[in-house]
Parts: C-alpha cells; structure tokens; sequence
C-alpha cells in the first residue's frame, strides 16, 4: 500500500471522509496527538486499525463524536456525563459510558460492556468526522509500544504502507492523549491522567478518584480497569530511566558521567545547570513537557542513544499525565531523589 501525506484542506478532508465511508483507515491530527481512524460502526474497518497498529485484541479504542448527543444512540447516560460534555467537550477528555447496544462495532471496545467516547476541539478532526458522516474510532496512530505521533511525520514513520492517507494538520497542540475518565463506577474514576486534571474535574464532579496505575505498574495477575494500562507504552528504543525530586539536576548528571552513549532529556531551564548530549523537552511546566514528550523521545532514538535520563516532575496537577507517560516510556525505572 502507498501511504501519501496531504495537507489537510478541504480537497483532502473529502478524499479522507469517502476513504472512511468506505471501510479505510485514515490518520488525521486531534488536539492530543494523531490518530487512525475507521469508521466506528464497519467492524472491518475497526479490525484493520488493531492489524495496522498491531495493537493488542483486547485493547479497546475511543469513538470520536462532535456532539455529546451522539453518544445517546449507542451508550446510557451517567451522571455528571452532560455537566462534564458542556465543560471539558470539545477537547481532551475521554468519557466511558455503558454501551446501551451493538450498532458500534463489537471491536471497539473489545467485549467490555461499555464505550469510551470524545469529542475532539481540532478542527481537522472534526471536519472529518461531519464530513464522513460517521463517529470514528480512532486510537493514536503509532505502532503499538512507540511514542505516540504528534506529527504527521511521527505517522509516516510507523505507518507508511499501512494506512492509504495522512492529514497533516501541523503539530499536535496538546501533546500527549486525553484523559480519560470512567463515569460507569458511583464515583467517577480517572483511567489514564491527562492534560484536564483532576482538579479541573473535580470543580464539576465534587469527588474524582485516580487509578492507582497512572503511577504504578499493576501488580501481576491484576485486572486491568482499563485494558491499554497493562501494555507496554510510548517506548523509544533506548532504555529510559526518570529522575525526579528536588536533587535531581546533580543525580542527572552524575548518573549522566558514568553511562557510555546516553542522552538527557531535561526542560530548558534544567539544561542550563547540566553538562552533555541534551534533547530539550519544554521549558520547565508540565504543559510544555507534555506538549513536546513524543517527539523528544523520537529525536532522542535519532540521536542513536542507548540509555535516555529523563527529568521527572511533580506528579499533580499536568504533571501526573507527563509522569504517567515517562513511567510508561522508562518500564517504571525511576529514581525520586525526595526518597534516596
Ligand atoms: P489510545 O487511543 O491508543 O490512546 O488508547 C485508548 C485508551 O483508552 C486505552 O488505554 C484503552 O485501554 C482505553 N479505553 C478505550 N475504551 C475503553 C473502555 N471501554 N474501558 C476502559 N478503557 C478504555
Ligand atoms: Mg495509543
């Protein structure tokens, strides 16, 4: 299969919106990072996504919706649903509703008996769901266990050959992928954190609970809430280990001295206090970590590099979804210097 990017105007978005109507893949920009989609109610087409990720079969995917009312065709309502849609919606919050029927293809949520929904802010994306008539599952377009693609040339790089079509709608503006939030449990409960926080959430839902594995691995045997919590995640080629806490920038750079061919990924303001091979990644928020974590790991692989020191941050607020995607990437290898 030849894969061509288009940029994504409105030539491209008809071609992308026919493609999808007919059983294609497409990979298209959202606010959070790119993704591939299908149209969600054509079990086939669900079924290439997993073939051209090879993601794991029981790995369920998120539909894509523009209005919140969508989602009262194929799931039950929950409370706070509609308060959080009118807040947070469009934009990267993922809501998980009990599925009220089979019109969404059974692939799609992989036999759980619920469906996670979003509806995207990206204005390519949700022309290209309008346009194709269709809600659209759509996972991030990376091979499964890479960095999630926050450009169209992240996407070419994993899926060239496997998908006919690439939007390129320029850099994601969030970076990593939304949160997502189970509003199926009496208290909502936050599967995967992301760059709408648990604080955010909470101003609507009064109490929210996070999963304990947004920061720990799940211990063996446990059942995964969210079935993506179990596999590897975001993985570069090189081993990657997080150091956090307020001594991090000295153990950065003594673990940094003793490792042949390694790499820090720190903020701007931490590479001012270092010495070595740096990839910058923000400028010292999570925010702008987050913004650039995917593709820093992407240049860090470039760079040829065997062992990756990542600078942690505080896990609250934004930064619990940037620690939650660093801990994934580093296989849990962290060192808090709070705790030396
Ligand atoms: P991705 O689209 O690659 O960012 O992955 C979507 C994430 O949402 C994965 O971690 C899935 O396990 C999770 N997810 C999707 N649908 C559900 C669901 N019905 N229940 C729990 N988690 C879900
Ligand atoms: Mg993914």
């Amino acid at each position: 299969m030849i894969t061509r990017i288009r940029p994504l105007d409105d030539d491209a978005l008809d071609e992308a919106a026919r493609l999808i109507r007919g059983g294609s893949l497409v990979a298209f920009p959202t606010e959070t990072v790119y993704g591939l989609g299908a149209d969600a109610l054509n079990d086939e087409a669900v079924k290439s996504i997993f073939a051209a990720k090879n993601r794991a079969a029981d790995n369920p995917l998120i539909v894509h919706i523009c209005r919140y009312e969508q989602t009262f065709i194929y799931a039950t309502e929950r409370p706070f649903y509609r308060e959080l849609a009118l807040r947070f919606w469009p934009g990267p919050l993922t809501m998980i509703l009990p599925a009220a029927n089979a019109l969404i293809a059974p692939s799609v949520r992989c036999g759980l008996a619920t469906i996670a929904f979003r509806s995207p802010s990206a204005a390519g994306a949700r022309a290209l769901i309008e346009r194709s008539g269709r809600p659209i599952a759509a996972p991030s377009a990376n091979l499964s266990g890479r960095p999630s693609p926050t450009t169209a040339a992240h996407v070419y790089e994993d899926m060239n050959g496997r998908v006919p079509l690439i939007l390129d709608g320029g850099p994601c503006a969030v970076g990593i992928e939304s949160t997502v939030l189970d509003l199926t449990g009496e208290i909502p409960v936050i599967l995967r954190p992301g760059i709408v926080t648990a604080e955010q959430l909470r101003a609507v839902t009064g109490e929210v609970r996070i999963h304990p594995a947004a920061l720990a691995q799940l211990a063996a045997g446990e059942k995964a809430a969210s079935p993506g919590m179990k596999y590897k995640h975001y993985a570069p080629r090189a081993r990657v280990t997080v150091v956090s806490g307020r001594r991090r920038v000295e153990t950065l750079q003594s673990l940094y001295d003793q490792t042949a061919n390694a790499v820090l990924l720190v903020s701007a303001a931490t590479a001012a206090r270092l010495r070595g091979k740096i990839e910058l990644c923000g400028n010292g928020d999570a925010a702008s970590a987050a913004h650039e974590l995917f593709s820093a790991l992407r240049r860090c692989d470039e760079l040829g590099c065997e062992q990756i020191f990542a600078e942690g941050y505080d896990a609250s607020d934004e930064g619990l979804g940037v620690m939650n995607r660093l801990l994934r990437a580093a296989a849990f290898d962290h060192i808090d210097t709070d705790q030396l």
